[in-house]
């Protein structure tokens, strides 16, 4: 469990959302909804910022990466090409004493709702034995409840990305390796929401489907598949990169991506899976965790975390499954492939054949095929290289939104106490977002309210800069109070029509204070130059 003193920090993180406006229990005043929350007028914007920053560094920064933005609601078939209805649920059971209902796998973990004070292995009452309880929420499509009408809340946003594959493809221009990128909302019907937004059942993913050329296919290119030679982040992509340096590739890049928005590489941990809790399907998946409040602390102190996104290679799973269901192809035609066969020598495409054959064997067979079929099956797609046909694998960087929200949340909490010319002490929060994310840009002040050249010049500087970045104008009570208040919201720099801005010494004519959430500091900038210097920092 975690250190109480943790979970004080936790409670204080949510009476800030609260107090602050980041987040909100969703339908308060009905008594609330549980796994349910809305985002405030900070938190909206918070969010904003981490989404789009997301989408422009996956697909706009990146020439090899285009955009998609699918419905909630689909043909439930999808669903059944990609598991989830056989095989989306947890292990449910039920407390016959305190009638609470939990996930099997988290019963040491967490507090007996009908005894909050009480921790689940305490409560001694007898337990159902376990069940599956699917995660998918479900409704009716059209006037007739019928089970002919069920459909699904998407569980997950990847799905529609295989699903358009080909229409992604086609439109784009693009050739593999390339990735579809989409933001959107998913959800889980959690048996135990939790931990805050954590667990929610209704949340946002970030979520990256990076197609890629199976090994046999970049060996048959390049001569030999390049593996991983060292740790850390493997550099530009190279023609002869296998899964493996794929895989690696986007982990670092992701972690990069932390970084670049404040999440220093101590706050986060990794997971690599075992294979026992690999997919049949997973090459590999690595976790990226971030250590929240709430998270575990071991005998020796370490906190491992929880995860942020999970990056796996998922190899041809995916689009294998909509062909075989929809009955439409998902394999592709590469003309590279086609020539560099022609030229291979015999026993190297009888080896590539031979190892393509028999990995889409094992696919087709555990996916419940029966055994001549899966071989005739398998014939007929190794036999395909030959003429520069092949699906596609796919590495999948998967990322929750209200998750990381949340991390950064905690990770910018901070509090500091002031004391004043009387030695009074005052302790008060300042949320150190990065300047990239942080709700407001910038708080823009006349230094006094009663003096309305300042209020007007204060004014200007704002609508200066409101069409390019959040600014939020602010002349109530004293400067003290008000840059406490951006503090407190985490407002990186506040900017402060002042005197000397209205040419009280004439060599400042038309400048501003800058002052610095993090240290106070405080400089000055001509209002020409602002717009550009804030959105350096914020951008
Ligand atoms: P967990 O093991 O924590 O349930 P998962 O491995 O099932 O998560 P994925 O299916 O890999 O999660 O989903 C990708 C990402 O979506 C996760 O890394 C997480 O950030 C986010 N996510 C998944 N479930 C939830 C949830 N109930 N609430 C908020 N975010 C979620």
């Amino acid at each position: 469990m975690a250190d109480p003193k943790e979970n004080v920090l936790m409670e204080k993180i949510v009476s800030l959302c609260k107090r602050r406006g980041f987040v909100f229990q969703s339908s308060e005043i009905y008594g609330g909804i549980n796994g349910f929350w809305d985002y405030g007028p900070l938190g909206a914007e918070l969010k904003r910022n981490v989404k789009e920053l997301w989408w422009n560094t996956m697909t706009r920064m990146r020439e090899d990466v285009a955009g998609l933005e699918a419905t909630i609601i689909m043909s439930p078939k999808i669903w059944e090409a990609s598991g989830h209805v056989a095989t989306f649920s947890d292990p449910m059971i039920d407390c016959k004493t305190c009638k609470g209902r939990f996930r099997a796998d988290q019963i040491n973990d967490i507090s007996c709702p009908q005894k909050p004070s009480k921790m689940v292995s305490e409560c001694a009452g007898e337990k159902t034995a376990p069940r599956p309880f699917n995660l998918m929420l479900q409704t009716y499509v059209g006037p007739i409840q019928s089970e002919e009408n069920i459909a699904y809340l998407r569980p997950e946003t990847a799905q529609a990305i295989f699903a358009q594959f080909k229409n992604v493809l086609e439109t784009s221009r693009q050739k593999v390796p390339f990735g579809i990128a989409q933001v959107g909302k998913a959800f889980r019907n959690e048996v135990t929401p939790r931990n805050f937004t954590f667990r929610s059942r209704e949340f946002e993913q970030m979520e990256l489907e990076f197609f890629i050329k199976p090994d046999e296919v970049v060996e048959a290119i390049s001569g030999s598949v390049a593996t991983p030679a060292a740790a850390g982040h493997p550099g530009e992509p190279q023609p002869n990169w296998g899964w493996q340096l794929w895989h690696q590739y986007w982990v670092e890049e992701r972690v990069r991506f932390y970084e670049g928005i404040g999440l220093d590489r101590s706050t986060l941990g990794f997971h690599i899976q075992t294979p026992e809790e690999l997919a049949h399907y997973a090459r590999a998946t690595t976790d990226i965790l971030f250590k929240f409040p709430f998270s575990k602390v071991d005998e020796q102190g370490n906190v491992k975390g929880d995860e942020l996104e999970g990056i796996a290679a998922r190899s041809d799973f995916d689009l294998s499954q909509h062909e075989r269901f929809s009955g439409k192809t998902m394999g592709i035609f590469d003309e590279e492939l086609r020539t560099a066969w022609g030229k291979l020598p015999k026993e190297k495409q009888d080896d590539l054949w031979r190892r393509y054959y028999q990995a889409r064997k094992n696919y087709l067979e555990k996916s419940g095929v029966k055994p001549e079929d899966a071989e005739k099956d398998a014939t007929e797609d190794a036999n395909g290289l030959a003429k520069g046909q092949y699906i596609p694998h796919v590495i999948e960087p998967s990322a929750g939104v209200d998750r990381l929200i949340l991390a950064l949340i905690a990770n910018a909490f901070t509090e500091v106490t002031d004391t004043d010319d009387k030695g009074k002490s005052e302790t008060r929060v300042v949320m150190k977002f990065h300047p990239r994310v942080a709700p407001v840009k910038a708080g823009v002040m006349p230094l006094l309210k009663n003096k309305p050249e300042l209020v007007k010049k204060a004014l200007a500087v704002r609508d200066l800069l409101r069409p390019w970045m959040n600014v939020y104008y602010d002349d109530a009570g004293s400067i003290g109070r008000r840059y406490a208040r951006q503090d407190e919201a985490g407002t990186p720099y506040c900017v402060t029509v002042d005197f000397e801005t209205l040419g009280e010494k004439p060599e400042l004519l038309d400048t501003v204070t800058i002052r610095h959430r993090d240290d106070g500091k405080q400089e000055r900038l001509a209002i020409g130059e602002l717009r550009d210097w804030l959105l350096a920092r914020g951008r």
